[in-house]
């Protein structure tokens, strides 16, 4: 997709890996100055390299005075994607405090803290923006094992709609991206059981799991004025899924 971010700033959460690093790669690309959010020092050295003039920023999203700490001096942003998550499987039966309050700080948690910090610049300034959530279609159906991860992708969900709906009169748009599996670290990790995989992708019409390319393309089509009349919706990136 050929659209220009010239003169705009981005921010992507978990931008070391995965879909975080294919979306900074594309906005970097599309003329946007990023700010490359992520855990892992190491992933911002190396993005740095590929995308000269990036603005690294390391934290650890789930804790939530670093990030205050970390975003305290952020500067103007004009486009943000939340796409930093954990998925850590448990059985509901056995699921823990730890992996739940882990997973609901990252998933959910540090997309209030992020997008306040960044709706806040937004407004004072008296600019535009657009957010993108990156969510999940498990925020509507769920498997074996993601209890906690699918109720954070729901609570995503609503926190979508209730930011699209405060924030929409300032003209600050916000949406969200829904994709199948989509085989990253992460994705390859959920998917791991050949049999488990097999099964769920024939159960998609397209008879596919998402690349990661296709999931970019709809978050940069959320970020741009394509979508100038969009706002507290998702776009399922999920191969039919939800339609079989
Ligand atoms: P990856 O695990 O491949 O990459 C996630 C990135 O987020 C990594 O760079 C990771 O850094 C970073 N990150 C994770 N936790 C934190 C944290 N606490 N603070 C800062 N950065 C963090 O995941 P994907 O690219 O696959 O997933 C991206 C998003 O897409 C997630 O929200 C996920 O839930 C969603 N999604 C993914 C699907 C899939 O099948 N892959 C399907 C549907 C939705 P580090 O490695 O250093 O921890």
């Amino acid at each position: 997709m050929k659209l220009s971010f010239s003169g705009l700033r981005a921010l992507v959460t978990g931008a070391g890996k995965g879909i975080g690093r294919d979306t900074v790669k594309a906005l970097h690309a599309s003329g946007a100055k990023v700010v490359a959010v992520t855990r892992t020092n190491a992933d911002l050295v190396s993005l740095a390299k590929e995308c000269p003039g990036i603005e690294p920023v390391c934290v650890d999203l789930g804790d939530w005075e670093a990030t205050e700490k970390a975003l305290r001096n952020i500067g103007p942003v004009d486009l943000l994607v939340n796409n930093a998550g954990v998925a850590l499987v448990q059985p509901f039966i056995e699921s823990t405090k730890e992996v739940f309050d882990r997973s609901f700080n990252v998933n959910v948690r540090s997309v209030l803290q992020v997008s306040q910090v960044v709706a806040k610049g937004m407004i004072s300034r008296g600019v535009a923006g657009s957010i993108v959530n990156i969510s999940s279609m498990v925020a509507y159906v769920t498997f074996p094992g993601l209890t906690t991860y699918s109720s954070t992708k729901g609570a995503l969900t609503m926190l979508t709609k209730a930011m699209a709906m405060e924030l929409g009169p300032h003209k600050i748009r916000v949406n969200s991206v829904n994709p199948t599996v989509v085989l990253t670290d992460m994705g390859k990790k959920v998917s791991a059981d050949p049999n488990f995989a097999k099964k769920l992708k024939e159960r998609h019409p397209l008879r596919k799991f998402a690349e990661v390319e296709d999931v970019v393309n709809s978050i940069l089509f959320l970020l741009s004025d394509s979508s100038a009349s969009t706002t507290g919706s998702s776009i399922l990136v999920d191969a039919g899924y939800l339609a079989s």
